[in-house]
Protein backbone atom coordinates (compact mmCIF):
# COMPACT_ATOMS: atom_id res chain seq x y z
CA UNK A 1 0.00 0.00 0.00
CA UNK A 2 1.28 3.47 -0.72
CA UNK A 3 2.58 4.81 2.12
CA UNK A 4 0.27 8.18 2.51
CA UNK A 5 -2.62 5.90 2.08
CA UNK A 6 -1.33 3.53 4.94
CA UNK A 7 -0.79 6.45 7.37
CA UNK A 8 -4.07 7.45 6.60
CA UNK A 9 -5.67 4.35 7.19
CA UNK A 10 -3.69 3.95 10.59
CA UNK A 11 -3.83 7.64 11.97
CA UNK A 12 -0.75 9.63 12.76
CA UNK A 13 -0.04 10.80 16.20
CA UNK A 14 2.49 13.10 17.98
CA UNK A 15 4.54 13.17 20.91
CA UNK A 16 6.88 16.81 22.23
CA UNK A 17 9.70 16.41 25.15
CA UNK A 18 9.96 20.05 26.54
CA UNK A 19 13.29 20.17 28.58
CA UNK A 20 14.36 23.31 29.74
CA UNK A 21 17.50 22.88 27.23
CA UNK A 22 15.95 21.36 23.63
CA UNK A 23 12.01 21.03 22.69
CA UNK A 24 11.53 17.71 20.98
CA UNK A 25 8.87 16.12 18.86
CA UNK A 26 7.96 13.40 17.10
CA UNK A 27 5.47 12.21 14.63
CA UNK A 28 4.51 8.21 14.52
CA UNK A 29 1.75 5.74 13.76
CA UNK A 30 -0.07 3.59 15.55
CA UNK A 31 2.59 1.46 16.30
CA UNK A 32 5.52 4.15 17.44
CA UNK A 33 7.14 3.92 14.47
CA UNK A 34 8.78 7.38 14.17
CA UNK A 35 8.15 9.36 10.68
CA UNK A 36 9.18 12.64 11.24
CA UNK A 37 11.40 14.86 13.74
CA UNK A 38 12.42 17.91 14.92
CA UNK A 39 14.41 19.84 17.54
CA UNK A 40 15.06 23.17 18.52
CA UNK A 41 16.32 25.22 21.47
CA UNK A 42 14.44 25.98 24.19
CA UNK A 43 13.88 29.71 23.83
CA UNK A 44 14.89 31.15 27.98
CA UNK A 45 12.41 34.30 27.61
CA UNK A 46 11.07 36.48 27.47
CA UNK A 47 7.71 35.15 28.21
CA UNK A 48 6.09 31.78 28.66
CA UNK A 49 4.79 32.30 25.15
CA UNK A 50 8.09 32.17 23.14
CA UNK A 51 8.40 28.62 24.90
CA UNK A 52 4.60 27.56 23.98
CA UNK A 53 5.40 28.95 20.32
CA UNK A 54 8.67 27.01 19.76
CA UNK A 55 6.67 23.63 21.15
CA UNK A 56 4.36 24.88 18.12
CA UNK A 57 6.97 24.94 15.48
CA UNK A 58 8.58 21.82 16.44
CA UNK A 59 5.41 20.00 15.98
CA UNK A 60 5.19 21.56 12.72
CA UNK A 61 8.48 20.41 11.98
CA UNK A 62 7.66 17.15 13.17
CA UNK A 63 4.90 17.13 10.74
CA UNK A 64 6.37 18.49 7.58
CA UNK A 65 9.12 15.95 7.99
CA UNK A 66 6.26 13.31 8.18
CA UNK A 67 4.42 14.33 5.16
CA UNK A 68 0.86 15.51 7.62
CA UNK A 69 -0.75 18.23 8.06
CA UNK A 70 -1.04 18.97 11.98
CA UNK A 71 -4.62 18.77 11.86
CA UNK A 72 -4.49 14.86 10.13
CA UNK A 73 -2.65 14.39 13.96
CA UNK A 74 -5.58 12.25 16.15
CA UNK A 75 -3.56 12.90 19.58
CA UNK A 76 -0.46 14.46 21.22
CA UNK A 77 1.76 13.57 24.23
CA UNK A 78 3.84 16.14 25.69
CA UNK A 79 6.05 15.04 28.29
CA UNK A 80 7.35 18.29 30.17
CA UNK A 81 9.64 19.89 32.91
CA UNK A 82 7.90 21.01 35.64
CA UNK A 83 5.99 21.70 37.81
CA UNK A 84 3.32 21.62 36.04
CA UNK A 85 -0.48 23.13 36.61
CA UNK A 86 -2.47 19.93 35.28
CA UNK A 87 -6.09 21.34 35.04
CA UNK A 88 -5.03 24.72 33.03
CA UNK A 89 -3.00 22.30 30.99
CA UNK A 90 0.30 24.50 31.30
CA UNK A 91 3.74 24.66 33.21
CA UNK A 92 3.81 27.32 36.37
CA UNK A 93 7.13 28.83 37.22
CA UNK A 94 9.54 25.82 35.78
CA UNK A 95 12.40 25.71 37.89
CA UNK A 96 15.09 25.10 35.29
CA UNK A 97 13.92 28.32 33.34
CA UNK A 98 14.02 31.01 35.88
CA UNK A 99 13.39 34.04 33.69
CA UNK A 100 9.87 32.36 32.36
CA UNK A 101 6.47 32.38 34.81
CA UNK A 102 3.78 29.94 32.71
CA UNK A 103 4.11 28.10 29.74
CA UNK A 104 0.44 27.32 28.13
CA UNK A 105 0.55 23.56 26.16
CA UNK A 106 -2.76 21.74 26.17
CA UNK A 107 -4.82 24.50 24.84
CA UNK A 108 -2.38 25.73 21.84
CA UNK A 109 -1.10 22.44 20.61
CA UNK A 110 -5.25 21.40 20.49
CA UNK A 111 -5.82 24.50 18.57
CA UNK A 112 -2.88 23.61 16.21
CA UNK A 113 -3.76 19.35 15.34
CA UNK A 114 -7.35 19.38 16.95
CA UNK A 115 -7.14 15.79 18.39
CA UNK A 116 -6.63 14.97 22.01
CA UNK A 117 -3.56 16.30 23.94
CA UNK A 118 -2.07 14.48 27.16
CA UNK A 119 0.27 16.10 28.89
CA UNK A 120 2.65 14.84 31.78
CA UNK A 121 5.64 15.15 33.74
CA UNK A 122 9.12 14.15 31.59
CA UNK A 123 9.24 11.00 34.45
CA UNK A 124 5.31 9.89 33.65
CA UNK A 125 6.36 10.22 29.66
CA UNK A 126 9.13 7.81 30.40
CA UNK A 127 7.57 5.26 32.25
CA UNK A 128 4.38 5.60 29.72
CA UNK A 129 7.55 4.60 27.16
CA UNK A 130 9.01 1.70 28.73
CA UNK A 131 5.18 0.04 29.14
CA UNK A 132 4.90 0.78 25.13
CA UNK A 133 8.18 -0.12 23.46
CA UNK A 134 9.63 -2.88 26.17
CA UNK A 135 9.35 -6.27 25.15
CA UNK A 136 7.53 -7.29 28.00
CA UNK A 137 4.63 -4.64 29.60
CA UNK A 138 4.37 -5.50 33.11
CA UNK A 139 1.95 -3.50 34.98
CA UNK A 140 4.07 -2.22 37.86
CA UNK A 141 6.85 -0.51 36.84
CA UNK A 142 8.78 2.13 37.22
CA UNK A 143 11.18 4.95 35.01
CA UNK A 144 13.97 6.67 37.47
CA UNK A 145 15.94 9.56 36.04
CA UNK A 146 19.04 10.17 37.26
CA UNK A 147 20.48 13.28 35.29
CA UNK A 148 20.43 17.11 36.32
CA UNK A 149 17.61 15.93 38.92
CA UNK A 150 16.03 12.58 39.90
CA UNK A 151 12.45 11.99 39.61
CA UNK A 152 10.64 9.03 38.69
CA UNK A 153 7.46 7.76 36.99
CA UNK A 154 5.37 5.04 38.16
CA UNK A 155 3.01 2.46 36.86
CA UNK A 156 1.05 -0.07 39.55
CA UNK A 157 -1.99 -1.83 38.85
CA UNK A 158 -1.73 -0.80 35.33
CA UNK A 159 -2.20 2.84 35.93
CA UNK A 160 0.31 5.53 35.45
CA UNK A 161 0.57 8.10 39.04
CA UNK A 162 0.11 11.59 37.73
CA UNK A 163 -1.79 12.70 41.21
CA UNK A 164 -3.84 15.54 41.44
CA UNK A 165 -1.74 18.43 39.85
CA UNK A 166 0.50 16.27 37.91
CA UNK A 167 3.55 16.36 40.22
CA UNK A 168 3.38 12.65 41.69
CA UNK A 169 6.54 10.72 41.26
CA UNK A 170 9.18 13.65 42.98
CA UNK A 171 11.22 10.83 44.67
CA UNK A 172 14.67 12.55 44.54
CA UNK A 173 12.81 14.91 47.12
CA UNK A 174 12.93 12.18 49.68
CA UNK A 175 14.85 12.22 53.20
CA UNK A 176 17.43 9.62 52.56
CA UNK A 177 20.03 11.63 55.22
CA UNK A 178 17.80 12.94 58.39
CA UNK A 179 21.19 14.33 59.35
CA UNK A 180 20.75 16.79 56.33
CA UNK A 181 24.50 17.29 55.74
CA UNK A 182 23.78 18.92 51.83
CA UNK A 183 20.81 21.01 50.88
CA UNK A 184 19.07 20.42 48.07
CA UNK A 185 18.00 22.84 45.29
CA UNK A 186 15.18 23.17 46.42
CA UNK A 187 15.58 24.32 49.95
CA UNK A 188 15.17 21.14 52.10
CA UNK A 189 18.36 19.30 53.72
CA UNK A 190 18.88 15.76 53.15
CA UNK A 191 16.96 14.93 49.94
CA UNK A 192 18.31 12.03 47.27
CA UNK A 193 18.73 14.91 44.80
CA UNK A 194 20.93 16.45 47.15
CA UNK A 195 23.65 13.74 46.99
CA UNK A 196 23.18 11.96 43.69
CA UNK A 197 22.06 14.11 40.72
CA UNK A 198 24.37 15.52 38.23
CA UNK A 199 24.19 18.79 39.45
CA UNK A 200 24.84 17.89 43.20
CA UNK A 201 27.63 14.92 42.66
CA UNK A 202 30.48 17.48 42.46
CA UNK A 203 29.59 19.00 45.60
CA UNK A 204 28.64 15.68 47.09
CA UNK A 205 32.57 15.27 46.28
CA UNK A 206 33.71 18.26 47.99
CA UNK A 207 32.25 17.03 51.26
CA UNK A 208 33.64 13.87 51.07
CA UNK A 209 36.54 15.21 51.18
CA UNK A 210 36.52 17.32 53.88
CA UNK A 211 34.92 15.05 55.78
CA UNK A 212 37.71 12.17 55.02
CA UNK A 213 40.56 13.80 53.20
CA UNK A 214 40.93 11.30 50.76
CA UNK A 215 44.06 11.67 48.23
CA UNK A 216 43.06 12.74 44.75
CA UNK A 217 43.72 14.38 41.23
CA UNK A 218 40.42 15.46 41.32
CA UNK A 219 39.98 19.82 41.02
CA UNK A 220 38.09 19.69 44.31
CA UNK A 221 37.63 23.17 45.02
CA UNK A 222 37.26 24.33 41.66
CA UNK A 223 33.64 25.58 40.81
CA UNK A 224 34.12 24.31 37.45
CA UNK A 225 34.17 20.28 38.55
CA UNK A 226 31.72 18.36 36.85
CA UNK A 227 30.34 14.83 37.96
CA UNK A 228 31.67 13.17 34.73
CA UNK A 229 35.34 13.86 36.13
CA UNK A 230 34.36 12.44 39.35
CA UNK A 231 33.22 8.86 37.57
CA UNK A 232 36.47 9.04 35.29
CA UNK A 233 38.91 9.22 38.14
CA UNK A 234 36.90 6.58 40.26
CA UNK A 235 37.37 4.33 37.10
CA UNK A 236 41.40 5.33 37.54
CA UNK A 237 41.41 4.50 40.56
CA UNK A 238 41.52 8.16 42.30
CA UNK A 239 41.02 7.39 46.00
CA UNK A 240 38.46 10.30 46.33
CA UNK A 241 36.72 9.36 43.32
CA UNK A 242 36.06 5.52 44.41
CA UNK A 243 34.60 6.74 47.46
CA UNK A 244 32.48 8.91 46.27
CA UNK A 245 31.18 6.49 43.82
CA UNK A 246 30.95 3.58 46.77
CA UNK A 247 29.18 6.33 48.15
CA UNK A 248 26.72 7.25 45.33
CA UNK A 249 26.06 3.36 45.48
CA UNK A 250 24.86 3.05 48.61
CA UNK A 251 22.61 6.57 48.81
CA UNK A 252 21.04 5.61 45.46
CA UNK A 253 20.49 2.08 46.78
CA UNK A 254 19.02 3.36 50.14
CA UNK A 255 16.47 6.13 47.59
CA UNK A 256 15.52 2.63 44.89
CA UNK A 257 15.11 0.73 47.93
CA UNK A 258 12.15 3.78 49.66
CA UNK A 259 10.58 3.43 46.02
CA UNK A 260 10.67 -0.20 45.87
CA UNK A 261 9.03 -0.32 49.24
CA UNK A 262 6.02 2.43 48.03
CA UNK A 263 5.73 1.33 44.80
CA UNK A 264 6.31 -3.13 44.49
CA UNK A 265 7.56 -2.58 40.95
CA UNK A 266 8.76 -5.60 38.53
CA UNK A 267 11.32 -3.64 37.09
CA UNK A 268 12.80 -0.28 37.34
CA UNK A 269 14.64 1.16 34.07
CA UNK A 270 16.87 4.00 34.66
CA UNK A 271 17.61 6.84 32.51
CA UNK A 272 19.29 10.20 32.71
CA UNK A 273 22.73 11.64 31.52
CA UNK A 274 24.22 10.54 34.97
CA UNK A 275 23.13 6.90 34.39
CA UNK A 276 23.11 6.61 30.52
CA UNK A 277 26.99 7.68 31.03
CA UNK A 278 28.13 5.90 33.73
CA UNK A 279 25.80 2.54 33.97
CA UNK A 280 28.11 -0.06 35.84
CA UNK A 281 28.91 2.83 38.04
CA UNK A 282 25.62 3.71 38.92
CA UNK A 283 23.58 0.80 38.65
CA UNK A 284 26.65 -2.41 39.40
CA UNK A 285 26.13 -0.99 43.04
CA UNK A 286 22.59 -0.85 43.22
CA UNK A 287 21.89 -4.33 42.10
CA UNK A 288 24.37 -5.77 44.78
CA UNK A 289 22.77 -4.04 47.46
CA UNK A 290 19.36 -4.02 46.57
CA UNK A 291 18.66 -7.08 48.30
CA UNK A 292 20.17 -6.42 51.49
CA UNK A 293 18.15 -2.86 51.97
CA UNK A 294 14.89 -4.44 50.32
CA UNK A 295 12.02 -6.97 52.47
CA UNK A 296 9.66 -6.96 49.30
CA UNK A 297 10.23 -8.47 46.13
CA UNK A 298 13.82 -7.33 45.09
CA UNK A 299 12.98 -5.73 40.40
CA UNK A 300 15.13 -6.04 37.72
CA UNK A 301 17.26 -2.80 37.83
CA UNK A 302 18.15 -1.83 34.30
CA UNK A 303 19.02 0.70 32.28
CA UNK A 304 16.27 2.35 29.67
CA UNK A 305 16.11 0.74 26.42
CA UNK A 306 15.30 3.99 24.96
CA UNK A 307 18.31 6.02 25.87
CA UNK A 308 18.19 9.67 25.00
CA UNK A 309 14.81 9.25 23.19
CA UNK A 310 12.62 7.77 26.48
CA UNK A 311 10.32 10.99 27.31
CA UNK A 312 9.56 11.81 23.17
CA UNK A 313 8.88 8.00 22.90
CA UNK A 314 6.56 7.82 25.77
CA UNK A 315 5.32 10.80 24.80
CA UNK A 316 4.06 9.55 21.64
CA UNK A 317 3.40 6.48 23.36
CA UNK A 318 0.64 8.30 25.37
CA UNK A 319 -0.60 10.03 22.72
CA UNK A 320 -1.59 6.29 20.96
CA UNK A 321 -2.61 4.86 24.23
CA UNK A 322 -5.09 7.74 25.55
CA UNK A 323 -2.25 8.56 27.77
CA UNK A 324 -1.37 4.81 29.20
CA UNK A 325 1.70 3.17 27.16
CA UNK A 326 -0.62 0.37 27.57
CA UNK A 327 -0.54 -1.17 23.63
CA UNK A 328 -4.02 -3.07 24.57
CA UNK A 329 -5.22 0.67 23.91
CA UNK A 330 -3.56 1.39 20.81
CA UNK A 331 -5.43 0.70 17.80
ZN1 LIG B 1 14.68 18.59 47.33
Amino acid sequence: MHRASLLGQMGTYAGVDLGATNVRAVVGNSDGEILGVDRRSTPQGPSGIAVTEAVLDTLRGACAGAGVEPERVRAVGIGSIGPLDLAAGAVEDPVNIPAVDRIPLTGPVEKLVGGDVYLHNDTSAGVIGERFYADRNPDDMVYLTISSGIGAGVCVDGKVLSGWDGNAGEVGHQTVDPEGRLTCGCGTPGHWEAYCSGENIPRFTRHVHEQAGFETALAVESEGLRAAEVFAAAEEGDPLGEAVVERLGRWNTQGIANVVHAFAPLVIYVGGAVALHNPEQVLGPVRERLAERTMVNVPEVQLTTLGDDVVVKGALASAVTDGTGDRARAD
